[in-house]
């Protein structure tokens, strides 16, 4: 059986302390946030995904969806979940009250995304891509198009996809051939298939609104020719409910290694009735404000599965009794001592929580940019939050992603071969965490954006935007002697990046081989430093509040321990990984092509 208590604790300390709150009040619309209100939200959040999703996450992998003739049913119980879901205001708490939402600040939302997540990752794709085919509509849709649509998708009644994916046309989406015509009436007649569409068609919702990537008649090459669609499954009758169908049908759905109940769909267009959204030619760019929004979910998506998986292991291992502590017999009395004991073991423990409460921590840092972007009232800040967002995105979303993907591993190997067997739920989040590496842009695509286009975007200013808080943090804090096992570490690492950066901006420019094969390394690196800066940032709090904290010293203990680990165990990864990133291209693209 899984187990999952939201870790409240930790995002209160996350959000409050490590964030600051409180200065959450000064942006648009926020005035009335309160620590109590936050803390109310997240208490609520916990007791849904705790009592609701948690207990569909097993059998709904166990079940998956099911299709018959065009038509999908989501596993049991799902149906039911979502309308509770619905009714209780979560599929609206993030949006814009214009449209019906109730305008909760990214910085809160993002921790009730990491709940469902961990709860039930497949149940959080359904209101996960209507909240990401709302921000494509509301920032980039005329206003006929908003109103039209989406006060029910804020709702909940009506969901959302992004179809970008066709079969010769995954990370190229240059090649695609989904056509749209126009019909003279303002609207488009849509022909094309779409593979790999995440709730592409199910039963949760009255209707669904695809956002759709389609070339107009005279359409440039390459990508600077895709246009943004909308194309309902039905259409809207006079009355704005669902009326006739469109022409948009379901051929089938994926079999595959996890999130089963997530339906993955083969869509078929057919002269479907669609109208554009944004300008012509210019559906990346739109549809980017979906991406980006969604790349962030998705890394949301590791951390919630890494904070699950952790949990288990943690359970677990404090209840298997096998072999005795090399220390000698903690627990004579007992046949054997639990596997919490021995040193291995810690370290899988002791990895698995510090990569998920740095992971939270950041998430948290970039959420703050995401809102400040979204509502400060001060053009300078919005646009230095812009810079933090853009850069960290492919961060949060393939670093968080990999560790999240590499925490469910280690809560297997914890479980031995008891995680290995479907009874414990423990494989399912390696299952699920995987495909989370690979859609919304492969991490090595994530790597391809950091190293390509966000190191060299604006002279630089969003690598500033990362840089100079972390370096004005070390200088603060580098006399403190009680920081001194944090701050150290992390400017010997924050020293290594800023190296390797200069290194690849040298030879990326010389020869851009050279920064496509350091990528990967330099994403990892750049990852580890900046939950290196949270952690030293953690701590520093730690070590002022320890002593009167009372009843809570024990939580502020536990993180100075958790500092400690990351720093002495995890973050010295990145020497290595300058190494590699030192060695160059050579020996990677040495071999012919013919040779493998
Ligand atoms: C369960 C699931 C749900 C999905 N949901 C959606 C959805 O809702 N909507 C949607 O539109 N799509 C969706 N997708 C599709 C997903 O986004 C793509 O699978 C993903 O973008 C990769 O495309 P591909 O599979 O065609 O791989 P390819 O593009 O063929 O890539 C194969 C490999 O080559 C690498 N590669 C490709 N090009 C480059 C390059 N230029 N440089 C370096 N490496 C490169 C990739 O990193 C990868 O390792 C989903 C997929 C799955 C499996």
């Amino acid at each position: 059986m899984q187990v999952y208590k939201a870790p409240l604790r930790d995002m209160r300390f996350v959000l409050h302390e490590l964030h600051g709150s409180a200065e959450l009040t000064a942006l648009e619309g926020q005035g009335e946030l309160s620590a109590d209100l936050i803390d109310d939200v997240l208490e609520q959040a916990a007791n849904f995904t705790e009592t609701v999703l948690l207990p569909l996450n097993a059998s709904g992998d166990l079940e998956g969806c099911h299709y018959e003739n065009g038509v999908v049913r989501t596993p049991q119980g799902f149906r039911q979940a979502y309308d509770a879901f619905r009714e209780a205001g979560w599929n609206a708490a993030a949006s814009d009250p214009a449209y019906g939402g109730q305008g909760l600040p990214a910085s809160v939302y993002k921790l009730v995304e990491e709940m469902i997540c961990s709860s039930n990752l497949s149940f959080g794709l359904y209101p996960g891509l209507t909240h990401g085919a709302y921000l494509a509509l509301r920032s980039h849709g005329s206003q006929e198009l908003k109103d039209a649509w989406l006060p029910k998708m804020v709702e909940g009644r009506w969901s959302g996809t992004m179809c970008l994916t066709e079969p010769h046309c995954g990370t190229d989406l240059g090649l695609l051939r989904t056509r749209a015509i126009p019909q003279g009436d303002g609207s488009y007649s849509i022909t094309g298939s779409k593979i790999f569409i995440s709730a592409g068609e199910h039963d949760l919702t009255e209707n669904i609104v695809h956002l759709v990537l389609a070339r107009l008649p005279d359409a440039p090459k390459g990508v600077k020719g895709i246009s943004l669609f909308l194309v309902p499954k039905f259409q809207q009758d006079a009355d704005g409910n669902p009326g006739p169908r469109n022409g948009v049908s379901c051929s089938g759905i994926e079999h595959k290694m996890g999130i089963k109940a997530s339906a993955t769909c083969q869509i078929n267009f057919d002269a479907a009735k669609g109208w554009l959204i944004g300008e012509p030619h210019k559906g990346m760019r739109a549809m980017f404000t979906m991406m980006n929004s969604e790349r962030v979910s998705v890394g949301t998506q590791g951390l919630g599965v890494a904070e699950a998986a952790y949990q288990a292991a943690v359970a677990y291992a404090r209840e298997r009794l096998q072999g005795r502590s090399l220390a000698g017999a903690k627990y004579p009395d007992r046949p054997a001592d639990p596997i919490i004991v021995h040193p291995d073991v810690r370290r899988m423990l002791m990895t698995a929580r510090a990569y998920t409460e740095g992971c939270r921590a950041l998430c948290g840092w970039v959420a703050r940019a995401l809102d400040e972007h979204e509502l400060s009232p001060d053009q300078q800040v919005r646009t230095a939050a812009e810079d933090r967002v853009a850069l960290m995105t492919p961060i949060v979303k393939a670093l968080f992603t990999d560790l999240g993907f590499e925490v469910a591993n280690l809560a297997v190997q914890t479980y031995g071969g008891h995680g290995y067997i479907r009874e414990h739920g423990v494989e399912q989040y390696v299952r699920d965490a995987r495909i989370a590496q690979i859609y919304e842009g492969t991490n090595g695509v994530q790597a391809l954006d950091l190293v390509g286009r966000k190191m060299s975007s604006n002279f630089g200013r969003p690598l500033r935007s990362f840089f100079h808080p972390v370096l004005a943090f070390i200088d603060a804090n580098l006399e403190d002697e009680a920081l001194a096992d944090f701050i150290g570490p992390l400017a010997k690492s924050f020293g290594t990046l800023q190296q390797a950066t200069a290194h690849i901006a040298a030879n990326g420019l010389r020869d851009p081989e050279e920064a496509g094969a350091a990528a990967t390394d330099y994403l990892r690196l750049f990852g580890l430093v900046a939950l290196g800066y949270m952690w030293a940032r953690m701590a520093k709090i730690a070590v002022g509040k320890r002593e009167t904290a009372g009843a809570d010293a024990a939580f502020y203990e536990a993180k100075l321990v958790t500092a400690r680990f990351y720093m002495e165990r995890l973050l010295p990864q990145t020497g290595a990984l300058w190494s590699a990133i030192r060695s160059g291209k050579a020996s990677t693209m040495a071999l012919g092509e013919d040779r493998f």
